[in-house]
């Protein structure tokens, strides 16, 4: 019996292998695995999704269009400059379909964000992947990359999993030295948790009218992964075209109502990003002083690798990962970058991280 064909550059997508979150039965679960912040969102936010809930059966009443609003009067930009998604997944999707099509290649740095390649290859288009140096993106590198067929430079800064920052500088050089008509789209998913000096969202350039577009989510610092809302800020001709892409309905009016209301409550933002901050910089140390060496992180993430002899350890890696596993503490292995000798720690609660680095010790006195 025929079926219906799918596009070839679908067949070969990839299935999505889902993160294995479970812990032991009977052990207490400390999941920290997929970036999100420890600490619950808004109460305002919450209740006013919760007050949302109550029209379910209507759509949300221009709900974008006030979500436009409170995002550019917080942003200090005009809502032209606004656009607002289902969280940066939709937007990538969508910005990519709009700029790029078979024949197109897009640029990106080796350990970009892997959603980049999977909307690149829906696209039908190619996406180069440029060596990182030191697990920075390598800009000169990067602008090397480039070729007359290049529609869209993906940059994501802070990076995950890096969570190392290109600075302001070097973005800024990027952008002038590539083509005015290739668009940098710069995903600033964690911006909200850099503490080091010379980083800037990129919101900047576009602001200044160049094809710069930059995504923002409010699913980590915002705590609201689960109701899939987010927002970019670009010049207008681009916001223009792109918010012909997602019509208005891809949002649902429970999380346009929390975002709203996440925005307005600044006090709970800076609460949570100082908390998640503190957590950080005491599991950094923490980590170093037990002999590990963990990469710095302007996120709310650490990547933690494993060597022997100054040589990557990927068994050591795989061996901390189940050990943790164990113990009910789930984190990310990274083979899916290839950097299987990696490991991707959330930044959770401060006893979140105490049962980490107990842990990690525990595993490196067994393991030595
Ligand atoms: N961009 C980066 C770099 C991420 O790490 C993530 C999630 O982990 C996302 C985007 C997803 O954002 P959203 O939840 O808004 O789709």
């Amino acid at each position: 019996m025929a079926r219906p064909a799918p596009r070839p550059n679908f067949l070969s997508l990839a299935p999505y292998a889902h993160a294995d979150l479970t812990a032991p039965p009977g052990v207490r679960r400390i999941q920290l695995a997929q970036n999100e912040l420890a600490l619950p969102a808004s109460p305002a936010a919450i209740e006013a999704a919760t007050r949302a809930l109550a029209d379910a059966n209507l759509y949300a009443e221009n709900g974008e269009l006030r979500l436009m609003d409170a995002v550019a009067a917080s942003e200090r930009l005009e809502p032209s400059q606004i656009w607002c998604t289902a969280g940066s997944m939709e937007a990538i999707r969508l910005v990519t379909a709009a700029y790029l099509g078979p024949g197109d290649e897009a640029v990106t740095s080796a350990y970009g964000y892997l959603f980049f390649a999977t909307a690149v290859q829906m696209a039908g288009a190619a996406l180069v992947r440029v060596p990182e140096c030191g697990l920075r993106p390598d800009i000169d590198a990067m602008l090397a990359a480039v070729t007359p067929a290049t529609r869209i430079v993906y940059l994501v800064n802070p990076g995950n999993p890096t969570a190392a920052m290109v600075p302001a500088s070097e973005v800024e050089r990027l952008r002038r030295e590539l083509r005015d008509d290739i668009l940098l789209l710069i995903d600033a998913a964690y911006a909200d948790f850099v503490t080091a000096h010379g980083y800037e969202s990129g919101a900047a350039l576009a602001r200044a009218g160049t094809a710069t577009l930059v995504l923002r989510t409010f699913s980590k610092a915002h705590g609201l992964a689960g109701l899939r809302i987010g927002w970019a800020v670009g010049p207008a001709d681009v916001v223009d075209v792109l918010s012909r892409t997602n019509a208005q309905f891809t949002m649902a009016a429970p999380s346009i109502a929390a975002a709203i209301a996440s925005l307005a409550d600044r006090g709970h933002l800076a609460a949570c990003l100082e908390a998640t901050i503190a957590a950080r910089s005491w599991t950094i140390d923490a980590l170093t002083r037990i002999g590990f060496a963990p990469l710095p992180s302007e996120t709310n993430f650490v990547l933690l690798p494993f060597e022997r002899d100054g040589e990557p350890a990927p068994d050591d890696a795989a061996g901390a990962y189940a050990h943790l596993k164990r113990e009910g503490i789930i984190v990310r292995p990274m083979r899916a970058y290839a950097l299987d000798h990696c490991l991707r720690i959330t930044i959770g609660t401060r006893s979140d991280m105490e049962a980490v680095v107990a842990s990690l010790a525990g595993w490196r006195r067994a393991a030595n």
